[in-house]
């Protein structure tokens, strides 16, 4: 079992472009198109939920995802809620160890005017086993990171991992072009919230 100083420490990026094989990421044209605006207020330093757009505020909600309480959108809940079930069965330490470092967040890319970010629609996720957030450099990152990546278990439930982005972002895990399909058409169709 790997120990926490162990899962902090940093490790070179895999190769980029074949980490998320068969997976891309939305563009943002993509997520307006299924979703709508996620809120009238366009800021990159967020606004709360209730300034949301219905109906995508709806299906916002704070779950128990395993490891902790996450807010977002309830299906990306629960696609990680089951990964972290999966992965707590052969990397323990992972699902231990691993902290949150944020879900929704109703706010634009950072230094954009109108391109709003994954997280504005709960569909995106920021992990890390540090207390602070990794660092972009484009070189490193958390071995505890690469370690989860590595189970492949995101990655079959069609998480994508942006550490292949042109600027790597290892924390973060975005909802896929597959997936945001099956979440719209869950909307779409009613589905119950699966919890
Ligand atoms: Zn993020």
């Amino acid at each position: 079992m790997l120990t926490l100083e162990q899962l902090q420490m940093k490790v070179p990026i895999p190769e980029r472009n074949a980490i998320n094989s068969g997976l891309n990421p939305p563009t943002v044209g993509e997520m307006v198109n299924l979703f709508g605006e996620p809120s009238p207020y366009k800021r990159t330093e967020g606004v709360p939920i209730d300034r949301m757009n219905r109906p995508l505020r709806d299906y916002m909600t704070t779950r128990n995802v395993g490891p902790f309480a996450m807010t977002g959108f309830v299906w990306f809940l629960w696609d990680w809620k089951r990964i972290f079930d999966e992965v707590r069965i052969i990397k323990p330490e992972l699902i231990h160890f691993i902290r949150p470092f944020g879900c929704l967040n109703v706010r634009l890319q950072r230094g954009s005017t109108y391109k709003w970010s994954n997280h504005a629609f709960g569909m995106a996720a920021d992990f890390g086993f540090n207390r602070t957030a990794d660092e972009r450099d484009g070189e490193f990152v958390e071995r505890g990171m690469l370690e989860l990546y590595r189970t492949g278990i995101p990655h079959k439930y069609d998480m994508f991992w942006a550490a292949e982005y042109k600027i790597e972002d290892s924390m973060h895990w975005d909802a896929s072009t597959k997936l945001i399909q099956r979440y719209a058409h869950l909307m779409a169709t009613k589905a119950r919230f699966p919890f």
